[in-house]
């Protein structure tokens, strides 16, 4: 008798969300990527019970066309990809079409949406478990589109569990990720609030629509940083890579060459004399063509460098990497956090040479007391 058996269609979906969200970050993530691809100007993320209950994202984007709505939360159903080709031009956080039928499948989820072009009436999106549309029906809403997601996990008795019992540490970790994405997005107004039980809800942090990402960083941390940093502008010039042997490294390494082999890191680094007083992993940002991830090759890097300057302290980093979009791969993980770099190796080793040269320069390192 056969024993190999296709898995039924909804255990698959529900595997294979959990392994798009995976936490209370992921959601957190992907909700503000698709508004940032919907071109919001404005982002409201409102936690109730630090996103145990309910996690709330707004927007002033596109919103949703009606022609739309039966598809937006299929899964693999995307307006951003249609080939794998694109994957290289691509200019939008999203692309694999999975956030929202995963959310179906792992929380109570529903829309608000009404579209910003015709201002029409707003709509409340309902969706089955597999993402399929369940109900649409007229609601107040405000343009933009709505999204929340409650009682995430609530059909995962074990995660669910995980998540009550580090919810304090997984919101830490979130308020992280929005400061990255709060920093970086120039233009786009941030307010992040929260509310516990039947308290009222209080604001966490809030960014203006800024024009600059210094100014971002004033929002979101305090006057006071600005004092300490300096402007990180470098420009890495990577070599070729050299002695092919093969044919293929050969051709390799041609194509190599016809690259752009230079990467750019720019942000703000606080001086040595005036680096954070703990670990502050929410104060070290990085970013790949504005795309906030976790880079921790070139945080340890970074911060190796850092230590041989200030052996006590570790620095407030806000580093934006510009490279060709050839020379990383963004599809790595399911989540979408991890980013695969070309010759990272070299790239770690010009990056600790500049920021050495960087800090030797005595304007950089003058005694905390001299400045003004
Ligand atoms: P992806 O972002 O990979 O395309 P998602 O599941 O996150 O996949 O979203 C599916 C589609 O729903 C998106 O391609 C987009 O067209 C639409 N969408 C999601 N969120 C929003 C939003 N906040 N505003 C407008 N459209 C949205
Ligand atoms: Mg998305």
């Amino acid at each position: 008798m056969a024993t190999i058996k296709a898995i039924e269609g909804r255990s698959v979906h529900q595997i294979q969300s959990g392994q798009v969200i995976v936490d209370l970050c992921s959601v957190v993530k992907e909700l503000v990527e698709n508004s940032l691809d919907a071109g919001a100007t404005s982002i409201d993320v409102r936690f109730k019970n630090h996103g145990l209950d309910s996690i709330e994202v707004q927007d002033n984007g596109k919103g949703f066309s009606p022609d739309d709505y039966e598809t937006v939360a299929l899964k693999h159903h995307t307006s951003k990809l249609s080939t794998y080709d694109d994957l290289t031009s691509l200019d939008t956080f999203g692309f694999r079409g999975e956030a929202l039928s995963s959310l179906c499948a792992l929380s109570k989820f529903r829309v608000l949406t009404a579209r910003t072009e015709d201002g029409a009436v707003g709509k409340r999106l309902d969706f089955e478990v597999s993402g399929k549309l369940k109900s649409v029906a007229v609601a107040a809403a405000q343009r933009g589109t709505t999204v929340s997601v409650d009682e995430l996990f609530y059909n995962l008795p074990v995660r669910r569990k995980e998540l009550e019992k580090n919810i304090k540490r997984e919101y830490g970790k979130v308020l992280g990720f929005l400061h990255a994405y709060a920093c970086i997005s120039v233009g786009v107004r941030f307010a992040v609030s929260s509310q516990m039980a039947k308290n009222k809800k209080v604001a966490v942090f809030s960014t203006k629509s800024n024009t600059t990402t210094k100014e971002n960083i004033v929002n979101v941390f305090g006057a006071k940083t600005l004092v300490a940093l300096i402007k990180l502008d470098l420009c890495l010039e990577m070599q070729p890579s050299i002695g092919p042997t093969t044919q293929s490294a050969r051709n390799w390494s041609t194509q190599a060459n016809d690259r752009r082999t230079e990467v750019r890191v720019e942000g703000h680094i606080s001086r040595p004399v005036f680096g954070e007083g703990r670990q502050a992993p929410d104060r070290q940002m990085f970013f790949v063509n504005s795309r906030p991830c976790a880079l921790p090759q070139v945080s340890k890097a970074v911060n190796e460098v850092y230590k041989s300057f200030n052996v006590t302290q570790s620095p407030f980093i806000f580093a934006n990497l510009i490279l060709d979009t050839n020379s990383y791969d963004v599809n790595v993980s399911p989540d979408k956090r991890t980013i695969m770099l070309h010759d990272q190796t070299a790239l770690l080793e010009r990056l600790k040479e500049k920021l050495n040269e960087m800090f030797e320069d005595t304007e950089h390192t003058v005694p905390q007391s001299t400045l003004p």
